[in-house]
């Protein structure tokens, strides 16, 4: 059983190297008496920013740290190979929280779904049919309360959510600009996902005066996932009761201290709501999120782009490379095909 291991609590930035890849053995069969655990083949794994968080000594997060020597744990699909729960049999596919190797045993399965749909791609179910998905879903419409005509504003809008919230957005009828890091992403934004427009931000002395240039009237919803000088910018060209959903900050996790904000007080001049959000706490809502994406998938009106990287060696790469955007579109690790 193939692994990826985190050798030691990193401090400062992550590196590859922090994680090495081991093999061990595994019984491909469920030890007697497992009851409610299941074995899984994993096929394909998700890399997610909070990853890197988790690799340090954390106290007092809504996530906990990986345990150094242990195999670290993230979303993936699998297809259960035994089972020891009521609601899982031998070939069904799952997505949840498994673990960065061949084979896992998910002891807790309850926040596991079963795969009901095969017939778009199983790799959907790390990003666009799983937890991003439902973090774009809940981020746009339960907490920016969105209208036709707003002004949207969305950063690392390329990435595995933001792509997906400038497509609600536009499918609402809002003009949508989103900020990525590469010409390449600039046009996809544009060309690919139908972005109003789209800039990159690294080309940008003043983002302040980028935001006007777009925003002459201000901006409506701002979707965070960058925070840090983007946030400040932002606060400034926010208009008069507008919405900030926080899903993200991505640019200050692995500082030691995080960037002070510095606009805050345009929350009470512009009377702007802003609202931090947790994926976890809108499972509930997952049902009717398949509802309407599965058959915007299918009908062609959204459209998702991976960045797929191949073999679980490829991961702690794939996973490092989220804070220097080297992924184009939702990061995926192929384990197995099938
Ligand atoms: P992405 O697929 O967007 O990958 C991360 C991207 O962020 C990179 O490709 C890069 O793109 C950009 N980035 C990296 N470092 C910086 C930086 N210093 N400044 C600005 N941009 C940077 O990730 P996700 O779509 O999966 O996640 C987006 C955000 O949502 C993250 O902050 C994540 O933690 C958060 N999240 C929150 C959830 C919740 O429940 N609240 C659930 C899931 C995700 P570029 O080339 O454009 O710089």
């Amino acid at each position: 059983n193939k692994q990826i291991i985190l050798k030691e609590y990193v401090s400062g930035f992550p590196k590859g190297s922090d994680m090495v890849v081991k093999t061990g053995t595994i019984h491909l069969q469920l030890p007697e008496g497992s009851k409610n655990a299941i074995l899984v083949k994993n096929l394909y794994l998700s890399c997610d920013p909070y990853m890197c968080r988790r690799m340090r000594k954390l106290e007092d997060s809504y996530v906990e740290s990986f345990t150094p020597g242990s195999p670290i744990t993230g979303f993936g699909v699998a297809r259960v190979l035994d089972s020891g729960h009521p609601n899982f049999k031998k070939g069904d596919l799952i997505w949840g929280r498994t673990g960065w190797e061949e084979y896992t045993i998910i002891t807790e399965p309850a926040n596991v779904f079963k795969i009901q749909n095969t017939d778009v791609p199983l790799s959907y179910y790390t990003g666009i049919l799983g937890m991003h998905g439902m973090t774009a879903y809940v981020g746009f419409y339960e907490i920016c309360s969105p209208k036709q005509g707003d002004y949207v504003f969305i950063s690392a809008a390329s990435g595995a959510v933001g792509q997906l919230v400038g497509q609600f957005a536009k499918l609402l009828g809002c003009y949508v600009v989103g900020s990525a890091g590469t010409k390449e992403k600039v046009d996809l934004l544009k060309n690919k996902f139908g972005f109003d427009e789209a800039f990159n931000y690294k080309e940008e002395k003043d983002l302040e005066a980028a935001l006007k240039r777009y925003f002459p009237n201000g901006i409506n919803i701002y979707f965070e996932n960058v925070g840090g000088k983007m946030l400040d910018a932002v606060l400034a060209n926010m208009r008069l009761h507008s919405r900030i959903a926080v899903c993200g900050m991505i640019s200050q996790y692995n500082l030691e201290r995080p960037e002070g904000v510095h606009n805050l007080f345009c929350l009470i001049t512009k009377r702007v709501r802003m609202e931090g959000f947790i994926v976890f706490d809108y499972y509930h809502l997952y049902p009717k999120f398949l509802e309407m994406i599965l058959p915007c998938i299918k009908g062609g009106k959204i459209t998702y782009v991976e960045d797929v990287a191949e073999g679980l060696e490829s991961a702690p790469a794939a996973l490092i490379g989220l804070f220097s955007g080297r992924n184009v579109g939702k990061q995926v690790v192929v384990v197995a095909r099938e």
